[in-house]
C-alpha cells in the first residue's frame, strides 16, 4: 500500500505569489507522477492584501485553521505595504501564530548562473519575531515617530539554536551580526544569548561582526561565510545581499521554522512590477518546496528537486528575464519537471 499523501496548504498571497506557488505545486505533484516520489493533496487559502480587500481580513481564521491542519505550508508573497496601518500585518501575525522563530535562507551559486563576486554557499538565519520589525511604533507629536527595537534573550536564544544546528551539519562556522557600538543594550542581550548557545556547540566556531562590515565582507569574500545569524532587519537586508550574490531573488528560497511548526516561502516579495505577466522566476518557490520536503523528512525527493533545478540552470536551457532569458514561469517549471525524470 502506498503511503498516505501529505496535505499541503498553499497560501499564494499577492502579486507574483499565486503564479510562483502554482509552479511549486506542479513540481511537487510531478514527484509522484510516475516517478515513485511522495504524493500530495493541496488546499489553497487566501491571506494578504487581496484577502483584506475582498473579505476585510488579511489573515482569515479559516486560513489559519487550514494551515494548522496541514502537514506542510507553502506561502507565495504578501503585499504588506498596501495594508492600512490598523490592519493585521499578516506575515508578522502568521509567524507569531505558528511560533516560528527564524527564517532560514540558503544562498548558493549554481553552475551556469554568473557569480561576478565569486562562489557563495551560505545560509542567513534571520530572527523573525522582534527587533526592528517588532511592530511597536508610535507618534511623538506631529513631527516625529518612534519605533521600538525589542530584543529578548528568549527569541535570540531560539534563533541562535536554529543557527548552530544548521552550522553543525555544514562547515561549522557561525557569524553573528550586530551593531553593538550603536545598539549597546539590545545587541548585548543578543550577543550574550548567542555566546551561551555557542557553548552547547563546541565544534562550531563563532565569530561576531558589525553588520556594515559583514555586508562589505560578504560582497568581497562570499566564500568565507557559512551560517550568518542576524536580528530581524539586519537579516532581512543581508539575506537579500546573499541572494544577489547567488544569482538574485528568483533563486532564493526560505523556511520559517520553530519548534513545532514551519512554513516555506521564497525570499522575494510580491514583485508588483512583473505580476500577472507569467514571467516571474518560479525557482525560488520550487527550491522552497524542496526545503519543505526536507523538513518532512523526504530527503530523496528534496535532493531530486534541487538537482533538477541545478540541471536546468547548468544546461543553458530556458531562463526567466531576471537571469537574462526570455522564458516564462511555466516553461521553466516544465523544464524542472522534465529534469526530475533524470534526477529520480
Ligand atoms: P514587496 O514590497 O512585496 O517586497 P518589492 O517589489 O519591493 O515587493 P520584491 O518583490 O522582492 O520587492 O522585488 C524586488 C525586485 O526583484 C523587483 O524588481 C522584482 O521584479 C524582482 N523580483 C522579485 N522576485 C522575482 C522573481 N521571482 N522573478 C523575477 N524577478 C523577481
Amino acid at each position: 500500500m502506498s503511503p498516505a499523501p501529505y496535505s499541503v496548504c498553499l497560501i499564494p498571497g499577492d502579486g507574483i505569489g499565486p503564479e510562483v506557488v502554482d509552479c511549486g505545486r506542479r513540481v511537487l505533484a510531478a514527484l509522484a507522477d510516475g516517478r515513485g516520489g511522495p504524493s500530495f493533496t493541496f488546499t489553497r487559502q487566501a491571506a494578504g492584501f487581496d484577502a483584506y480587500r475582498q473579505g476585510g481580513d488579511s489573515l482569515p481564521a479559516a486560513m489559519l485553521r487550514a494551515a494548522e491542519a496541514a502537514d506542510a505550508v507553502l506561502v507565495g508573497a504578501m503585499d504588506v505595504a498596501r495594508l492600512p496601518v490598523d490592519a493585521t500585518q499578516p506575515l508578522r501575525a502568521l509567524r507569531r501564530h505558528f511560533k516560528v522563530h527564524a527564517s532560514v535562507r540558503p544562498a548558493r551559486t549554481f553552475p551556469g548562473v554568473p557569480a561576478p563576486f565569486g562562489q557563495i554557499d551560505a545560509v542567513v538565519v534571520r530572527e523573525v519575531t522582534e527587533g526592528m520589525y517588532s511592530g511597536i511604533e508610535y507618534r511623538a507629536g506631529d513631527h516625529a515617530a518612534c519605533g521600538v527595537r525589542m530584543i529578548t534573550r528568549q527569541a535570540s536564544t531560539r534563533a541562535a539554536r536554529i543557527t548552530f544546528q544548521q552550522a553543525a551539519v555544514r562547515r561549522r562556522k557561525v557569524t553573528a551580526v550586530h551593531k553593538i557600538g550603536a545598539l549597546k543594550l539590545t545587541d548585548s542581550i543578543f550577543l550574550e544569548a548567542v555566546e551561551r548557545v555557542a557553548e552547547e556547540f563546541p565544534e562550531v566556531q563563532l565569530e561576531t561582526r558589525n553588520v556594515d562590515a559583514c555586508a562589505l565582507e560578504l560582497v568581497r569574500s562570499p566564500a568565507d561565510f557559512d551560517v550568518i545569524l542576524a536580528t530581524n532587519a539586519f537579516g532581512d537586508i543581508l539575506s537579500d545581499v546573499a541572494a544577489g550574490l547567488a544569482g538574485g531573488l528568483g533563486l532564493a528560497p526560505s523556511g520559517c521554522v520553530g519548534e513545532r511548526r514551519a512554513y516555506f516561502e521564497p525570499v522575494h516579495g510580491t514583485a508588483p512590477d512583473i505580476a500577472g505577466q507569467g514571467v516571474a522566476n518560479p525557482l525560488a518557490t520550487v527550491l522552497s518546496a524542496a526545503l519543505m520536503l526536507r523538513h518532512l523528512g523526504e530527503r530523496t525527493a528534496a535532493e531530486a528537486i534541487d538537482a533538477s533545478v541545478a540541471d536546468v540552470l547548468a544546461a543553458g536551457g530556458p531562463r526567466t528575464r531576471d537571469l537574462g532569458g526570455s522564458a516564462g514561469s511555466a516553461e521553466i517549471t516544465d523544464a524542472v519537471i522534465n529534469a526530475l525524470s533524470g534526477a529520480g
